[in-house]
């Protein structure tokens, strides 16, 4: 009995200051360049997405591939799977045509649209024409995976320029994730023990 209470309290220290700890390491390092936000993988490991990109069938396939070619192939830390059911968790993409907004794309909830564990709730992605139609197909999957890329949980890389899938302005020199960057949102996948 007492050895037994020994156990269970070198547990309990291990779980607030071993693996605590560690937890905590990793997560401070990676969290200059990741949101909190991620998805739960403990179903399949699939993130749903719908493509809702109407009028526009130049850019409604420049999605998927963008989907498939620039992130799927690339990484099995991700693996995005179409739907055409609006119910449950998702990331929505949507076009609009703003000639008023400065922006080609956006990942609206990213940043914010978590729940106590941390598990994204939905993501709605908006890639707007005004700009993605004077876009060569390399420069717009640039903008679909960028945009994709904040709704897995990348934060943008500032300092590091151009050749990150996550610098913040269309004249990237990469249209997908970078291998820091996998790196990034491998550790990003792995540290919450969702996988
Ligand atoms: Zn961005
Ligand atoms: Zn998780």
């Amino acid at each position: 009995m007492k050895k037994f209470t020994k156990v269970i309290l070198f547990g309990i220290l291990f779980s607030i200051f071993g693996y605590g700890g560690f937890w905590y390491s990793t997560q401070a390092s990676a969290e200059t360049y990741v949101w909190s936000g991620h998805w739960d993988y403990t179903y399949k490991m699939e993130i749903r997405f719908m493509n809702n990109v109407t009028g526009n069938t130049k850019l409604r396939s420049l999605v998927n591939n963008g989907v498939y070619d620039n992130w799927n192939n690339k990484t099995s830390s991700i693996n995005f799977v179409s739907t055409n059911s609006a119910t449950g968790r998702f990331i929505l993409v949507d076009n609009v045509d703003f000639s008023s907004v400065t922006w080609s794309g956006k990942a609206e909830g990213s940043s914010t649209n978590w729940d106590g564990s941390y598990h994204y709730n939905g993501v709605k992605i908006k890639l707007n024409e005004h700009y993605l139609d004077g876009y060569t197909d390399w420069k717009t999957l640039g903008v679909v995976a960028h945009e994709f890329g904040h709704a897995v949980g990348l934060r943008h890389r500032e300092l590091n320029g151009r050749g990150y899938l996550m610098y913040p302005n269309d004249s990237r020199t990469v249209n997908a994730a970078n291998s820091d960057e996998l790196g990034v949102l491998k550790n990003h996948y792995n540290w919450h023990g969702c996988q």
